[in-house]
């Protein structure tokens, strides 16, 4: 009997879904919405699978970013409804933030007793928006910068810069030239789940895979991972200010 089980790989970052098709050898990949639908031989077994796509993983991303930035029809990260006026809370490091709008003069946000106060030429919900992005995306430079100060010496390697990005549906990266990327909304989350995640990416400067040492290593400098993990699974569509 033909099964209609679908499988599926959790590739830390997507989904894939694999069709078993009449095709020999080679393991072929699509994307289509946002999704990873990968084809291949009946033969090949998934944790082959996995191994190729992780030889691909920066590949895949970066298509699956790119497609994201062309259709963006179906946001990955489910929007909240803002109005970015006075007394609405934002979420910052397992904290919350209440907005304070000061119109006048444009200058940098400032925090004063648990207040966010964002000075604007006007109150268009655009401009607030766009200097709230800013303060968190300063704050996660500061912060991330600090914390791999202190787990690099652990994990036992620095990265070559830092940078600090906007993405839909990743929370870091790590180049193969030991350049270090996060998304400045995971400042949304409690200082625990950060660290995950520059901890996660600090060990890919170890190991650029998502093999056994790689998790062992993980693992060993973060025991709280998985905690994290899950809370990102079930938190993460809500950070961030689209
Ligand atoms: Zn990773």
């Amino acid at each position: 009997m033909a099964s209609t089980h679908l499988e599926t790989l959790d590739m830390d970052g997507y989904v894939a879904t694999i069709k078993r098709t009449s095709r020999k050898g080679s393991v072929g990949f699509r994307l289509s919405s946002g999704k990873v639908v990968i084809l291949a031989p009946k033969d090949i077994s998934a944790s082959q699978i996995s191994l190729i796509l992780e030889s691909k993983r920066h590949l895949i991303l970066d298509k699956l970013e790119a497609q994201d930035r062309v259709t963006s029809q179906t946001p990955v990260m489910s929007q909240v409804e803002r109005r970015y006026l006075c007394g609405e809370r934002f979420a910052y490091l397992g904290g919350e933030l209440v907005l304070k709008v000061n119109k006048g003069r444009a200058g940098a946000c400032f925090v004063d007793a648990k207040k966010i106060n964002v000075n604007v030429l006007n109150t268009k919900p655009d401009l607030v928006r766009h200097a709230l992005v800013i303060w968190y995306k300063q704050q996660a430079q500061k912060h991330i910068e600090q914390r791999i100060s202190y787990f690099a010496p652990i994990v036992g390697a620095w990265p070559k810069a830092i940078e600090i990005k906007t993405y839909k549906a990743r929370w870091g990266s790590c180049t193969s030239k030991g350049l270090v990327q996060f998304n400045w909304k995971i400042m949304m989350a409690p200082p625990t789940v950060v660290d995950s995640v520059v901890v996660h990416e600090l060990c890919h400067l170890l190991h650029m895979n998502h093999g056994p040492e790689f998790w062992g290593q993980v693992m060993r400098v973060c025991p709280a991972y998985q905690d994290a993990k899950q809370w990102l699974k079930n938190e993460g569509r809500n950070l961030g200010l689209d």
